[in-house]
Parts: structure tokens; C-alpha cells; sequence
């Protein structure tokens, strides 16, 4: 039973941050670059690093439908919560002064530097730029529980505060990767090729889970979709994705639903079905690894365009991996998404040179 995605996606409150959707290329110098190597798969990229606000994202198309919640509620305030050096962090920073709304990053030291490199250059510079508050936490604090203390002290100063996880990943940001899975079905009939995976990292689920949900709600299997986790264990984050790619199908069923269709309903995706690789994350989040240099290195050079060091330079390793040890057949179409984080790079100067 599938759902009718675009009606279901119409009942939820959107506040466009995106022009349009993101290209799709192939990446032929890659390609070239790799030789035999390539094993004969012909690789994409969709290009979700090239968005207009805020230098772009993952993050713009989850905070489409969290700012359409917000604005629904009336929240003049957002709050969120990260790493020092976190895109969604900078991302909500862009997206709220688009939106005309005040923002609070509450950010972890997650990662173990404490260099000026990581604590004042890349993301951190941007959310300043971008006139959020930024709460810099002490190594060890709960950045969650100390975002809900913030929110309480604000809302006693008479804001309305709109509160956002993680990554932005609940059902409603995970609504923005849905819309993708349809853009990119689409964007498959006009060029004319059937990707047989698409790949993207996962850090805290709601990229591939919404791609999943998307994929399962067009009655395509979620196999389509397969992550490199960059946080979690493995099974935490399969576990993770797969709950969330669930509450996400449940929550378009019932919006079709409501709209009065008669499929309103997708079965949830059998746990196997959730592809969550953790062969890329290395020693810790955030950490460099060989491959990871490598892979941002290798796409730089071959085709220009810019990895991330913690989420999509891990998973392109990924998936260089695979397609060199031929664990993805010759003459298939295999899509990347690159979901952005370049600022990142500015903070990771000390791995790279
Ligand atoms: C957040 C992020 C991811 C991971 O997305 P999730 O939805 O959190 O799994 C991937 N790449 C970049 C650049 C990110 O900032």
C-alpha cells in the first residue's frame, strides 16, 4: 500500500528555504580517476550542498518543516542544540534570520579539541555572523537538558520558543528528506536512470530515515537508501533510523489520510531493510580517519567539489569502499548525496595540511 506523498506533504506547514530542487551530476572525472577501479558502476552526486542560504545543506530541507511548526505556533525564538562545529547549529542560525526569528545554539564540546582552529573558525564564525546567541557549553554538559533551562528562562521573559533537536530530527524535519526521495524519484524519470542505491551519512538519522520513508511511502523498497553512521554504534543508529523512518510513515499516512484518500497507509520497513553501515565512523565522531582524507581529497581534485570531515567525507569513503571492492554491481547507477558541512573543513585545517 503506498501513499500519495505530495498531497500528504501538502497538509504539513512548509517554510521554503530552498529555490528549487538541487542538481543531480554525474561524476565522470571520478569515474575516469578511478580506472578499473570503478568496476564499472557509474556514480551521481545530488547536489544538496548547493543551497543558497546560509552556504547550504541537509539541515535547509528538515528546517522547512520545522520552521512551517514553529511559525504555526507562534515561536519569535528558536533553540537548538550540537557540537561546536555543528552545520544543522549554524544552518537553524540561517534559516531564523531568514525567518525573522531570534535563535540560541546550545553547543557541546562533543569532539576532543580544544584548538582555535575548532572553537572559533568554521560553523562556530558563521553562527556568529548569522546573529545567533551562541552558548558555548563546558566539556561533559548535557547540551539537551541545558537547552531546556534556556527555553524555560526565555519563555519567563514572555518569547515563544521553538525547540529543536538534535540534528532537527524528529518526523516533522524528517518530512524534508521525504520530499527528497520524491525530487529525486523524479529527477530519475527525466534523466532516465534507476539509482540503484542511494547513499548519504547518518548522524542522527533523519537524512536517511526521511529518504527511507519517502522511498517505502512511493512503494519502493528502503534497501534504496543506505547511510555510513558518523555518531552512533551501528545498531544504536539502525535502531534509530529505522524508529524514525517509521514514526515518518506514520505520520504521512495519517496526513493522507486525513485528505481523505483511501491508501493512507505504508507498511513500516522490516528491520534488515534499514541499511546502516558502521564500517566509516573511526575511532569517534568527529575524528579524522585516513579513508575520510582520502575520499574529501579524491573528489576535490577530481571533480572540485567539497566534501565534509565528519559526515559526507566518511560516507564517500563508504562508499569508494564498496564500489572498489565491486559490492555494487557493474552498469548500476549509484547516487550520492552530498550534504554539505564545507565550513567544517576551516575547522579541520590542522588534519589536512
Ligand atoms: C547533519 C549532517 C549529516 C547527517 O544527517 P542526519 O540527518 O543528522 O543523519 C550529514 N552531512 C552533513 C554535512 C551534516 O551536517
Amino acid at each position: 500500500m503506498s501513499i500519495d506523498l505530495s498531497s500528504a506533504l501538502q497538509r504539513f506547514p512548509r517554510y521554503a528555504l530552498l529555490d528549487g530542487p538541487t542538481p543531480i551530476q554525474r561524476l565522470a572525472r571520478l569515474e575516469a580517476a578511478l580506472g578499473a577501479a570503478a568496476n564499472g558502476v557509474r556514480l551521481y552526486a545530488k547536489r544538496d550542498d548547493h543551497m543558497a542560504l546560509g552556504g547550504g545543506g541537509n539541515k535547509l530541507r528538515k528546517l522547512e518543516f520545522l520552521l512551517g511548526e514553529a511559525r504555526g505556533q507562534g515561536a519569535d525564538t528558536v533553540v537548538t542544540v550540537g557540537g561546536l562545529q555543528s552545520n544543522h547549529a549554524r544552518l537553524t542560525a540561517a534559516a531564523a534570520a531568514r525567518a525573522g526569528m531570534a535563535c540560541e545554539l546550545m553547543l557541546g564540546r562533543v569532539v576532543p579539541r580544544a584548538d582555535a582552529d575548532y572553537e572559533e573558525n568554521g560553523n562556530m564564525l558563521l553562527n556568529r555572523l548569522l546573529g545567533a546567541t551562541v552558548h558555548a557549553l563546558p566539556v561533559g554538559a548535557d547540551a539537551m537538558a541545558a537547552a531546556l533551562e534556556r527555553v524555560r528562562a526565555l519563555e519567563l521573559a514572555g518569547r515563544r520558543v521553538y525547540l529543536a533537536p538534535l540534528g532537527g530530527s524528529t518526523p516533522v524535519g524528517a518530512l524534508g528528506y521525504a520530499a527528497c526521495a520524491q525530487e529525486i524519484l523524479e529527477q530519475e524519470r527525466a534523466l532516465g536512470v534507476t539509482f540503484a542505491r542511494v547513499v548519504v551519512a547518518n548522524g542522527s538519522a533523519g537524512t536517511h530515515a526521511g529518504l527511507a520513508a519517502g522511498m517505502v511511502a512511493a512503494g519502493l523498497p528502503a534497501t534504496r537508501v543506505q547511510s555510513f553512521t558518523t555518531l552512533a554504534d551501528t545498531e544504536v543508529a539502525q535502531a534509530k533510523t529505522r524508529d524514525l523512518t517509521a514514526a515518518t510513515l506514520a505520520l504521512l499516512g495519517r496526513a493522507d489520510g486525513e485528505h481523505g484518500a483511501a491508501t493512507g497507509e505504508a507498511a513500516a520497513p522490516a528491520p534488515n531493510d534499514i541499511l546502516v553501515d558502521g564500517s566509516q565512523r573511526g575511532p569517534a565522531y568527529g575524528v579524522p580517519t585516513p579513508a575520510m582524507l582520502e575520499a574529501v581529497g579524491l573528489l576535490a581534485r577530481s571533480e572540485g567539489l567539497l566534501l565534509d570531515p565528519v559526515y559526507s567525507g566518511k560516507a564517500f569513503a563508504g562508499l569508494l569502499a564498496d564500489v572498489r571492492a565491486g559490492r555494487h554491481a557493474p552498469g548500476s547507477d549509484v547516487l550520492f548525496v552530498m550534504t554539505g558541512g564545507a565550513p567544517g573543513l576551516y575547522a579541520y585545517k590542522p588534519a589536512f595540511q
